[in-house]
């Protein structure tokens, strides 16, 4: 059963077992009952907790969209008890805590890591928002923790970066910030809150030893030129290449230029004209 939860949810927690409800289908959302218990050792004395019941209310948390159904997690947290014994002086209670949940957030962690992950797709806070049933202000939220996330370390950088700007809204005074990536493992390294030229010769010259810059060699950025010049400067010994999800963009779009005018070329009402555009 904890294989089918981690499967649905993306929650690992092998103590988050389902409810006798199951999953169910409101119509305009779906509900998984799940009950967290399991083992819980005192903070105090470090032995196992008794069970004292469940907490009354269950937590509701938001989880990733299920075949694009919105999902909501109804979790009924064990409650635990250690009574005062010679090792524990005083009467120790605690709540389950869920791997993957934060304390006290109403939003699974993974949801908070699939919007950071987006926001390199360039969409606005709204879009954002809509497509994991939040709120724009709660993406903007999301946006704003992730500046205390990173605390990069100044004397190292990986051999490969990469670059992406995405839109921020109110974090950067220009509405664009850029994301500073290791593509190789696909980790955030920082956010850097504007993407002016300035912004960025600072940043690198603030918080990384030249040491670090010269150990990279390899950067990977879109197709856009203005920085090209800049990445030399602060990454001598690196080779600059393009980003291949912009060069996917690049030739989509010629593609579907070329299309559309093979299409008008033909006209309305031909084959060629449906061919293209039904079957292309
Ligand atoms: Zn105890």
């Amino acid at each position: 059963m904890a294989n089918d939860i981690s499967f649905l949810t993306g929650i690992n927690d092998p103590n988050l077992k389902m409810d006798k409800s199951g999953v169910e289908n409101t119509g305009n959302y779906k509900v998984i009952h799940l009950v967290k218990t399991g083992t819980c050792y005192c903070p105090v004395c470090g032995r196992p907790m008794l069970k004292n019941g469940y907490r009354r209310q269950p937590v509701k948390i938001l989880a990733l969209p299920i075949a694009n159904v919105p999902t909501i997690l109804l979790i009924r947290k064990q409650k635990y008890i250690c009574k005062p014994s010679s090792q524990c002086p005083e009467t120790v209670t605690k709540i389950a805590e869920i791997n993957g949940i934060n304390h006290g957030c109403r939003i699974a962690n993974n949801v908070k890591q699939a919007i950071t992950l987006d926001l390199r797709r360039n969409e606005s806070q709204k879009d954002i928002g809509e497509q994991y049933y939040v709120s724009p202000s709660t993406v903007g939220r999301i946006i704003d923790s992730l500046e205390d996330n990173f605390t990069p370390e100044k004397s190292w950088l990986p051999n490969t970066i990469a670059f992406d700007d995405f839109k921020s809204g109110r974090f950067a005074p220009s509405g664009m910030s850029m994301i500073l990536m290791n593509p190789v493992n696909h980790r955030t390294i920082d956010i850097i809150p504007s993407r002016t030229s300035r912004a960025f010769r600072q940043y690198f010259y603030r918080h990384f030893t030249r040491r670090a810059r010269l150990s990279v060699s390899l950067v990977v950025i879109d197709l856009y030129g203005p920085y090209r010049r800049l990445i030399r400067e602060l990454f001598p010994n690196a080779r600059i290449i393009a980003d291949h999800f912009h060069v996917v963009v690049q030739a989509y779009r010629a593609l579907q230029s070329i299309r559309i005018k093979t299409m008008n070329h033909y006209g309305p009402g031909t084959h060629e004209y449906r061919a293209l555009k039904r079957f292309w």
